[in-house]
């Protein structure tokens, strides 16, 4: 969807709730000490979403938004490719819910394909300009704009296919699959379409150049003080790049930095997976390095498919998106050809904040100690270029 800055700004405006929240055990525990029920929490729980919620909302009445994703052409033609070359099978006379249909993009590409009626669905107020703009464009009679949350409005009947854009960093940051299966459902017909109808998050070695470039250059710049003012500061290199290396960075690697094939996290079927799957993703792999170089990060970036066999790609590979690569740092380590790193990645929604999500690696070098990262996916990402 966004970029880090955008949604982070956003999903950190929301209030932060206290550490014990990670601790539900605990908490009931001391909460019925104290006369609270269990109710009470659930209610405090629910009242802590809507408000983490009311600000991610928020964020999306911006337009400037809406250009950063409608700018990026590769997933603005992906999707007006599949929905265009699937015209006769899937759109003409038939009934779409657009989930988060933001400016109404892709509701009128729908339109445009000969769609019978287009719900388009949104809760942001970004909603009112997609009625505007729909009603621009004549498509006033086919497209019902619907001001909502996907898992609040009523349709007034069931749909033939749902698109919608929903992917997050890492594809599931920001946690907006779960509404889009809301609405499947709910509201899609028995062999209805769904768009995309597959998604795959993929992992590999990494040697991310513009992480070796920082470590050198904050090494280079500390240690220079010595040489002009005779002091040793070189200490606070040690802690600013372990600072670096301690959150998850939104950055493009070029494709001649990864250093393994990639192996799937998660193969997500859009017509079957529920949203208790996407709670907790663990995934083993063993990943084996391509010639001699040196490991410093895992790189993660995900595909989705359409009906027909249309893919819109992140990958390294390709062409650059607003989504970027996902890239973990890792403890530099040298690698040589077809060194196996081998380990468990897991992917956890926050307790806390339910758009937030926590990425937990555990691996080793060549049958070397086992080491563990936990990264948070959350407002903390770097996303600056360096
Ligand atoms: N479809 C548009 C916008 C995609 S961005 C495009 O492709 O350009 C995602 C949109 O989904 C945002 O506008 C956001 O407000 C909306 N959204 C996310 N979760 C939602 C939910 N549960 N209910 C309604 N709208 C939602």
């Amino acid at each position: 969807m966004v970029t880090m800055s955008e949604v982070k700004a956003v999903i950190a405006a929301a209030p932060s709730v206290g550490a014990e929240a990670t601790q539900p055990q605990t908490k009931k525990r001391r909460a019925s000490e104290n006369g609270i029920t269990v109710a009470d929490i659930k209610n405090g729980a629910d009242e802590k979403a809507r408000v983490i919620d009311e600000s991610y909302f928020a964020s999306y009445s911006d337009i400037e938004l809406h250009r950063t994703m409608i700018e990026d052409s590769v997933r603005t033609n992906a999707y007006q490719q599949a929905i265009f070359q699937n015209t006769e099978e899937d759109i003409r006379g038939k009934v779409v819910a657009d989930v988060g249909c933001g400016t109404g993009i892709l509701s009128m590409f729908c339109a445009q394909a000969g769609a019978k009626k287009v719900y388009a669905i949104d809760a942001s107020k970004i909603a009112v300009h997609a009625k505007q703009l729909i009603e621009a464009n004549g498509f006033k009679d086919v497209i019902t704009v619907l001001q909502g949350k996907a898992e609040e409005v009523e349709l007034p009947e069931k749909v033939d296919m749902i698109v919608s854009e929903w992917m997050g960093y890492m594809m599931l940051y920001e946690t907006m699959l779960p509404s889009v299966l809301y609405v499947r459902d709910k509201w899609l017909k028995p062999g209805g379409k769904m768009y995309p109808e597959r998604a795959v998050l993929y992992m590999a070695l990494g040697e991310a150049q513009w992480i070796t470039k920082y470590e050198e250059g904050t090494y280079d710049f500390w240690i220079s003080l010595n040489h002009v003012y005779n002091l040793d500061m070189s200490l606070l290199a040690d802690h600013a790049v372990a600072r670096y290396k301690d959150v998850v960075h939104v950055h493009m690697v070029a494709q001649e930095d990864v250093l393994s094939l990639p192996t799937p996290v998660c193969d997500l079927n859009l017509m079957t997976v529920t949203a208790e799957d996407l709670r907790s993703i663990s995934r083993s792999f063993t990943l084996s390095s391509m010639g001699s170089r040196r490991l410093n990060s895992m790189v993660l970036w995900f595909d989705v498919w359409f009906p027909g066999g249309f893919k819109l790609s992140t990958s390294p590979d390709n062409e650059d998106t607003h989504w970027q690569n996902t890239v973990l740092p890792l403890a530099t380590a040298p690698l040589q050809q077809d060194t196996q790193v081998k380990g468990e990645l897991s992917i956890t929604q926050d307790l806390t904040n339910h758009r937030f999500l926590n990425v937990d690696l555990t691996y080793s070098v060549d049958k070397g100690e086992e080491i563990t990262r936990c990264f948070k996916m959350d407002d903390n990402c770097n996303d600056n270029d360096f």
